[in-house]
């Protein structure tokens, strides 16, 4: 496992101690623990885009590149229908999310680091402000999270 991540510049979390960081930050700051949580998210998802920009890769490569990624990372498969790049809107489901499989503690349910990371990503991707909203969450049931995105205000 320490070659592959290696290759990959990258280290092991296990989603127990992610839930763990969660806990943690949940306990400090209650219900601030998200906001933290969703500042994060967005801000890396935004790094990953302006990283596959820089390969030089189209919007759609940029997508293609992006499901890839966080399939080979374990967070879940990605599946885009409707996009509307002019509009900066459109849905994606995913399936086996990797917070679904995170044992959170209280009331705390729902993909709000993918949704956010997501945010980050398209917002980049379109030069929109794009924000993600989580329709059906497979913490309730199911195996699939499906996910709407669409531009906020002006754009800026
Ligand atoms: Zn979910």
């Amino acid at each position: 496992m320490r070659g592959v991540l290696e290759q990959n510049g990258g280290f092991f979390i296990e989603f127990e101690m992610l839930a763990e960081m969660e806990n943690a930050l949940q306990q400090l700051f209650a219900s601030g623990a998200i906001v933290i949580i969703a500042a994060m998210a967005k801000s890396c998802g935004k790094k990953l885009c302006q990283k596959f920009r820089k390969y030089g890769f189209s919007a759609e490569e940029s997508i293609e590149k992006l499901c890839e990624t966080l399939d080979g990372w374990n967070w879940g498969e990605l599946n885009f229908s409707n996009i509307d790049a002019e509009l900066g809107m459109g849905k994606f489901s995913v399936r086996n999310s990797l917070e679904t499989r995170v044992r959170k503690v209280g009331n705390n349910f729902g993909c709000h680091f993918l949704s956010n990371f997501m945010a980050g990503f398209l917002s980049e991707l379109f030069s929109k402000n794009v924000t993600v909203k989580e329709r059906r969450c497979a913490s309730w049931e199911g195996r699939t999270c499906e996910f709407e995105f669409q531009m906020v205000g002006n754009g800026e």
